[in-house]
């Protein structure tokens, strides 16, 4: 890890991404200053709230947000070393369907209802291979079976209508699995389905990141961060504003908007609604100050303050004038205690692991697994 955060070993890179939307009224900041690495059998979840930036994000670095009204403006992202900004659709299609794949959060956008879902997920096996032999149809069958689909067997003639949503959201995820991706992009993919389909699709993203592939994970949901994320990086106003190993993000939640976040989780959940971030933010000074209780004059003007060390760790930081080494962010420090996802017993949270505790980290479906309930069953047929 160097001094301003990058990994040498980072399989995907982005620095300073900014993308625009022209609203008609002006110029949106979706995505403003962002800068992130994901290397090789990592997962790095973005979290935020509703309009934070996270889905921009991440379809800025693979040229799938649609220019115009929505452009990249600036910054740049580059894979396994060659840089993605600025390619050709051709040559970024190419990348997509063999070393990236996509999982949007609306799976109608990968599904062709004219073509069944065994030919889809077959589709990419035929037009760049996998690392194994298997034949395209048996691949798909496969797939299928993994994502939790019942009679996988059967069920690869069916067309698109004939599944439910959350089917169709499994059905986009083995299309995206299917030409063994190096690196996947994941947005809200367990949104759509039950708990049990949930802690499923958690056991197959973490076999694919033990196995070496990439996972960007964007998500609102605490318990599948905890259940999967290295490192997590937490996005307000198109920035991120706090980032670290989720071990030490979830014990000691350093910055004011994640200590907000945090702290709102179970009235989200109970609601089942997430407050848009977008409307009201600042595009000078730090992005969070309208709604900050910790806010001085210092926060007002310039760019986003730096990131500073949380304590004394480099790889846990926060962008927030206390956290500078003539600050004070012991104010910041006490709150994080009461709003600590894993506050209870984050004596248990460790630097370098996936947290262990609470907020009720999913349950795995495999029951070799210390934390499992039950073998999975498919309940949304
Ligand atoms: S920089 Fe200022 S406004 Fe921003 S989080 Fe820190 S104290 Fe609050």
């Amino acid at each position: 890890m160097t001094a301003d955060g990058a990994d040498d070993n980072a399989l995907l890179s982005v620095r300073d991404l900014r993308t625009h939307i022209d609203t008609g009224d002006g110029q949106l900041h979706a995505v403003d200053g962002v800068s992130f690495d994901v290397a090789a059998g990592e997962t790095v979840c973005l979290v935020g709230e509703s309009g934070s930036g996270k889905s921009v994000t991440c379809e800025s670095i693979t040229g799938l947000v649609p220019s115009p009204p929505v452009d990249v403006v600036g910054g740049s992202a580059t894979f396994d070393g060659e840089p993605l900004l600025g390619r050709s659709d051709r040559e970024l299609r190419a990348v997509r369907g063999d070393r990236i794949a996509h999982v949007f959060q609306n799976p109608q956008r990968a599904l062709d209802p004219v073509y069944t879902v065994g030919e889809q997920v077959a589709e990419p096996v035929r037009i760049h291979g996998t690392r194994t032999e298997e034949a395209p149809r048996d691949r798909a069958i496969e797939l299928l079976r993994r994502v939790g689909i019942p009679r996988a067997s059967e069920r690869v003639d069916d067309y698109p209508h004939e599944f439910s949503g959350g089917m169709q959201q499994r059905v986009a995820i083995a299309i995206a699995l299917a030409a063994d991706p190096d690196l996947v992009i994941a947005d809200e993919p367990t949104t759509a389905v039950d708990v049990t389909v949930q802690a499923r699709l958690i056991d197959l993203f973490r076999e694919l990141t033990d196995d070496g592939t990439a996972l960007l994970l964007v998500t609102h949901d605490l318990r599948v961060t905890a259940s999967l994320a290295d490192r997590v990086l937490v996005m307000y106003g198109g920035t991120i504003l706090e980032r670290g190993p989720v071990g030490d993000v979830f014990s000691t939640p350093a910055h004011p908007y994640t200590q907000a976040l945090f702290g709102s989780y179970g009235e989200r959940q109970e609601s089942d609604t997430v407050r848009p971030a977008r409307g009201d933010v600042p595009t000078d000074g730090c992005r969070f100050r309208r709604e900050c209780p910790h806010v001085v004059d210092a926060c007002a003007g310039g760019d986003q303050p730096a990131f500073h060390a949380v304590e004394d760790d480099p790889t846990h930081v926060a962008s927030c004038v206390h956290y500078a080494p003539d600050g004070d962010p012991s104010a910041i420090r006490a709150a994080a205690a009461t709003s600590s996802p894993t506050a209870a017993s984050s004596s248990r949270a460790s630097s370098s692991s996936k947290t262990e505790s609470s907020p009720d980290r999913v349950q795995s479906s495999d029951p070799t697994r210390a934390d499992d309930t039950r073998p999975g069953v498919d309940t949304d047929e």
